[in-house]
């Protein structure tokens, strides 16, 4: 295409290339989700329909970015894992966040009635997003431990505090009060003793939030030559609800923090 004399403004664009060799990290979070939860009347303290959206819209969004290997969801957030030798977009930190987060968001739109039934989207979501590099394999697990620290500590804390709101007929002060300055133990005691939950026992969906993984699925379509049934080994991103700050999980996928093993899987 002709050059013109306003071209010039393209050299105001800056590179954003991200260091080579890396780990890249998108994590995207709603906006306002405190307030858009209320008015969507989220069931407190796990809504099931939007923890099963939000790993829809991951699926998707990895279904579309091959790259990814990897996303940990929990509450509003959701985390894509990016490899070292990955050069997808030239590694362009914006043109990365912005094209994850913008599919996430308009699955989230698109999807919404599947999960919400007749409770109809109010408003337009909205997410934001950034994406940071993560220098060697320690420090992605350090990473991944921290969000799923942070979603046991929330999770702990919501269950208490809602039981105690919901169950104990507390304002929400009252809780927010009664609870100030506990333990972990001392929340799980108030929950043992006084609602007879054992916290262990809850659906580890919401004590240790998704991770979608690429894994082995048995695949039937209809050959379209002799209209056959046709099965395949493919690899699906499929959400688990595992452990992954323990040692465990790595072992039983090694492919994702090797590459060769993750060559061999394609
Ligand atoms: P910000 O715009 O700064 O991210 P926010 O209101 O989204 O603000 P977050 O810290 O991201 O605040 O927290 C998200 C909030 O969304 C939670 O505190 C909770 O109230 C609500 N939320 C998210 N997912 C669920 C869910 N599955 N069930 C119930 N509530 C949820
Ligand atoms: P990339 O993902 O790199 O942006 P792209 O296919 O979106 O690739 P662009 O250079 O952004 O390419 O160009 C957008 C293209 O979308 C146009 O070339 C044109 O084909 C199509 N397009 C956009 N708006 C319209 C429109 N209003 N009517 C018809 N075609 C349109
Ligand atoms: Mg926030
Ligand atoms: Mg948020
Ligand atoms: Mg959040
Ligand atoms: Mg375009």
């Amino acid at each position: 295409m002709a050059n013109s004399k306003y071209e010039y403004v393209r050299h105001f664009e800056l590179a954003d290339n991200l260091l080579p060799g890396t780990w890249l990290v998108v994590r995207i979070d709603g906006r306002g989700f405190h307030r858009f939860s209320q008015s969507h009347n989220f069931q407190k303290p796990n809504d099931k329909r939007s923890i099963d959206l939000m790993n829809r819209c991951a699926i998707e969004v990895m279904k579309d970015i091959k790259d990814i290997i990897m996303a940990y969801g929990e509450s509003d957030e959701y985390s894509f894992i990016i490899p070292k030798s990955s050069n997808l977009y030239s590694r362009r930190s914006s043109k990365i966040s912005s094209t994850i987060v913008s599919l996430f968001a308009s699955n989230f739109v698109m999807n919404w009635a599947e999960y919400f039934g007749d409770d109809k989207l109010l408003y337009a979501p909205c997410f934001d997003s950034r994406t940071v590099c993560y220098p060697n394999d320690k420090v992605l697990r350090d990473y991944l431990s921290w969000r799923q620290a942070d979603c046991h500590i929330n999770n702990l804390f919501n269950t208490t505090f809602w039981a105690l709101v919901l169950k104990g007929g507390m304002t929400e002060i009252e809780a927010e009060k009664y609870l100030k300055g506990t333990l972990s133990k001392d929340k799980n005691e108030i929950l043992f003793s006084k609602y007879d939950i054992n916290y262990t026992k809850i659906d580890p969906i919401y004590r240790k939030g998704s991770t979608i993984i690429r894994q082995k699925t048995e695949v039937t379509t209809i050959s379209p030559r002799n209209g056959e049934p046709v099965t395949r080994i493919k690899l699906i991103p499929t959400a688990v609800y595992d452990d992954i700050i323990g040692q465990t999980f790595w072992d039983a996928h090694p492919e994702l923090l090797e590459e060769k093993k993750r060559n061999n899987n394609h």
